[in-house]
């Protein structure tokens, strides 16, 4: 049967034959279906009242059943995992214009909080997620602008689309302020504003100016205020880390003795990092044995730092702006790959199609030859990192989110776009097409 020709049986039960699935999505092995030389098993999988019933090595002589789709070796994927998103933020093109440097990024965000409203807000994360949905997201974490006394309306907006989202999209949001307010009696009021949302404290490191009095000094305290905070109110914690290109402010290895030294014992995110990469081969070595111990796990968002990071007009950037992707995974850290922003004054492009983000960072980063261990950087690896269970990986038993795919290996799905892609939510194809522009008019 044709991609184009496939209709989802409207039935209780029905079965996808010859399904090649890359062995790094799948919860476990399945016995008898080996991996072939691209890490691809070629599976049947039987579908039942929305959920996986079984997983087993394809059938080839088994006669098709009447409502059986064989895929004849295409792919099948679970639905993603974003775990960093600005939701809020987002899709606000063309009524901000930034220039893309981070100081624009900031800047022109900063006035843009004037324009959010609670319908301004809803009407543009209800976009981002309906992108994210039809193109086979199932799980996003979202970041969330603190701002200042309205800090609250972005929580009870963001409350009532995880309601609205609610068995398509799991969600979850980080509160993001820069680490200095965390030591004030607003940040104290912030976290707590957090803890009564159920979300995750998240600071930014990039506040301090290289000519700050022992920048190293002043991020400890504040580091040991933001876990004590976080320990109080039982949080995780999420960071934007090292974003600039100024080697001298790298505060990666801050974060991981903090960790250590305040004994703090819920998960710990470090998104973005890209200074490591400026760092010399040994103090990033030294600096990912201190993250072992600590036990940090790490998002990397190559796709707005590649466009931010040593953009100057008239002169073309040097680095690629994005962090130690080889040397992390290297070190047995867990690594995700993520969107952030879409659409907004820090970057200016983006879909929240996580296929598409998937298909950059392999390049960006050569994650290729070999190449089949990296979907799991899209699927179980931030489903585990930020605790979302049956999402994001193949299992016996999770409800039926699936991509099927044309592309029946991952150099064909990682050479064009997947425009075509079918996405199943609990077993149902979603009709719905991708949310149309003018609707942000
Ligand atoms: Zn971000």
């Amino acid at each position: 049967m044709k991609h184009q020709d496939i209709i989802i049986p409207n039935a209780p039960a029905w079965r996808l034959r010859r399904a090649r699935v890359p062995q790094s999505l799948l919860a476990t092995a399945i016995p008898g279906a080996p991996p072939d030389q691209d890490g691809d098993c070629l599976l049947d999988l039987a579908i039942a009242d929305g959920r996986v019933a079984e997983i087993v090595p394809a059938q080839a002589s088994a006669a098709p059943a009447e409502n059986d789709i064989d895929l004849e070796g295409r792919m099948v994927w679970p639905t993603l995992v974003d775990m960093h998103t600005h939701l809020d933020k987002g899709e606000v093109i063309p009524r901000v214009r930034a220039n893309g440097t981070i100081r624009e990024g900031s800047l022109k965000n900063g006035e843009d909080h004037a324009r959010w409203t609670r319908e301004d807000i809803t009407r543009r994360m209800r976009f981002g997620l309906r992108c994210a949905y039809v193109q086979g997201v199932s799980a996003i974490r979202t970041h969330l602008d603190y701002r200042g006394p309205r800090a609250a309306e972005s929580w009870e907006v963001f409350d009532a689309m995880r309601e609205e989202w609610r068995g398509r999209i799991d969600l979850q949001a980080v509160g993001l302020a820069v680490m200095d307010l965390y030591s004030t009696p607003a940040g104290e009021a912030y976290a707590a504003l957090i803890a009564e949302h159920g979300g995750v404290l998240g600071g930014v490191t990039d506040v301090l100016a290289r000519d700050s009095a022992s920048p190293g000094a002043v991020m400890d305290q504040w580091l040991d205020r933001f876990f004590e905070l976080a320990g109080r109110h039982n949080l995780d914690v999420d960071f934007h880390a090292d974003q600039t290109s100024d080697p001298s402010l790298f505060f990666l290895p801050n974060i991981a003795r903090a960790v250590l030294r305040t004994g703090f014992s819920g998960r710990v995110v470090v998104g973005h990092c890209v200074n490591l990469a400026l760092q010399t081969d040994e103090v990033a070595k030294r600096t990912l044995d201190l993250c072992v111990e600590a036990r940090l796990a790490f998002v990397t968002l190559p796709t707005p730092m590649m466009y931010l990071q040593e953009r100057q007009p008239g002169r073309t950037p040097r680095w690629r702006g994005v962090t130690l992707a080889h040397e992390i995974r290297a070190a047995g850290l867990p690594l995700a790959i993520a969107g952030d922003n879409c659409r907004d004054s820090w970057y200016a492009y983006g879909d929240h199609d996580m296929v598409d983000t998937f298909r950059q960072g392999v390049r960006i980063f050569q994650l290729d030859h070999p190449v089949a261990e990296t979907p799991a950087m899209v699927g179980p690896i931030p489903a585990s990192i930020i605790g979302v269970s049956g999402i994001g990986s193949l299992a016996v038993g999770a409800e039926a989110r699936l991509i099927l795919f044309r592309a029946r290996n991952l150099n064909e799905v990682l050479s064009r776009p997947q425009s075509d892609r079918i996405v199943l939510d609990r077993g149902r194809r979603i009709e719905e097409p991708l949310p149309d522009y003018t609707e942000l008019d």
